[in-house]
């Protein structure tokens, strides 16, 4: 009986440490041992300690090998640093470093020159809010339940702030002037020492699809509107989605809006899903864990016609087939905008032609990285290498210890969450 005290003893002498977060050094995700990572089989509370060593970022794909521990910047750091950039840039006449751009290519790029130099001056241009938040994330968070707003981790302004940097938000970069160092934006000409360009790229939409008639969702405020369009299938019902390509972003949102209530028809050029990948088996791994989905895949077809009918959607294809739809996804791939390029006569190859190394351009003074580069001739919009092209461009830009830029082969997290894969 009395053998019970000292086990009560221990218990009490061992009470739980608080929780802790680490963080990925590939793309920055945040592990939080309170959170968990439900979809990749870790539930909340999930010591980092206890993660199998086969476990895969959930965003990335690394393993937890490349996982470092992590505690957030406090408030007093933060400031502190705010007040010292605010004094030392009104430095004269050092235009500084111009970012085009507020996606996760063009905020690492801020982070990384920041962590190189407090006071240089940098200002980032971007069409949209520039608030911050993981796209990847986009394709899980219907099934997770959460609000599209719930993805803003840090505000434009707010990141802004942090850094101490001007934002242009909701401001369009029109012209590079390559021969006066300025960037035409529709709030005016901007001077710059050098210009980062982190633009990304966009659905590469064929005739047979209008815009009008079809989503898109590479960005936030995009994906806000479906989900706006779509509503709340426990309350409002379930739609019928149609999502066109049926790659990375199409499979996951299949996955995701299926989870979500809605019924889903997935079309595609190929034979199956995540053709890409077809050495590893990704498709039919994918539709085998799809099989109590409402989740119809329909392979080896070519959209031929989209139509609006009374408030639908009519969708042909060119052998004849029609799909009845309430909203229709364009996921079939993405192209990099050409405009600013080739003001500045840029070489262009599918995308900016950037050095492996420095991923300068061909012109000097001009970086890129992100979705809109390509090296040797291949475009890689993913996650893992961001990071690391923006310390490479930073470490460049400040004259610091060079940091070239490897070129490795991507490993790429599937995020359809009810077959999560890992491919290569
Ligand atoms: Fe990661």
């Amino acid at each position: 009986m009395n053998t019970l005290s000292p086990v009560a003893g221990a218990v009490q002498a061992l009470a739980p440490a608080p929780f802790e977060t680490y963080i990925c050094e590939a793309c920055g995700y945040v592990y939080d041992e309170a959170l968990g990572d439900p979809d990749g089989g870790l539930p909340p509370g999930t010591r980092f300690a206890d993660i199998p060593d086969d476990w895969a970022c959930p965003l990335c794909g690394v393993t937890k090998a490349d996982f470092s521990a992590y505690a957030a910047p406090s408030l007093e750091a933060l400031r502190n640093r705010v007040q010292t950039t605010a004094v030392v840039t009104t430095r004269g006449g050092a235009a500084g470093v111009l970012i085009v751009g507020a996606g996760r290519a063009g905020w690492q790029t801020a982070e990384a020159l920041r962590a190189l130099d407090a006071s240089m001056p940098i200002t980032l241009v971007t069409a949209c809010s520039g608030d911050v938040y993981d796209k990847p994330l986009l394709s899980v968070a219907m099934a997770r339940g959460l609000d599209p707003e719930a993805l803003v981790k840090e505000t434009g302004a707010q990141a802004a702030a942090r850094l101490g940097l001007r934002l242009l938000a909701h401001t369009q970069a029109t012209r590079i002037c390559t021969d006066t160092h300025t960037l035409r934006t529709t709030r005016g000409n901007l001077r710059y020492d050098h210009l980062v360009l982190a633009h990304g790229a966009r659905t590469a939409l064929p005739a047979s699809l209008p815009p009008e008639l079809c989503w898109r969702v590479n960005h936030l405020a995009a994906y806000q509107k479906l989900r706006t369009a779509l509503g709340d299938a426990a309350c409002d019902g379930p739609r019928d989605v149609l999502i066109v390509g049926a790659g990375l972003i199409g499979s996951e949102l299949a996955n995701d809006l299926a989870l979500g209530g809605h019924r889903i028809t997935l079309l595609d050029t190929q034979a199956e899903p995540l053709a890409r990948w077809q050495g590893e088996q990704a498709g039919a791994r994918l539709l085998d864990a799809w099989k109590d989905l409402s989740i119809r895949f329909v392979g080896g077809v070519q959209v031929a016609q989209v139509e609006s009918v009374g408030g639908r959607y009519r969708v042909t294809t060119a052998d004849g087939q029609r799909f009845a739809a309430d909203q229709v996804i364009a996921a079939p791939g993405l192209a990099t905008p050409s405009r600013l390029a080739e003001s500045a006569g840029l070489a262009w190859d599918q995308g900016i032609a950037v050095d492996a190394a420095t991923l300068g351009t061909s012109v000097e003074g001009i970086h890129a990285l992100g979705d809109c580069i390509t090296v040797n001739g291949q475009a890689s919009r993913y996650i893992e290498p961001i990071a690391r092209q923006a310390r490479a461009i930073a470490a460049a830009i400040c004259g610091a210890t060079p940091a070239p830029y490897a070129l490795r082969a991507a490993t790429v997290r599937v995020k359809t969450t009810s077959h999560p894969m890992t491919l290569h």
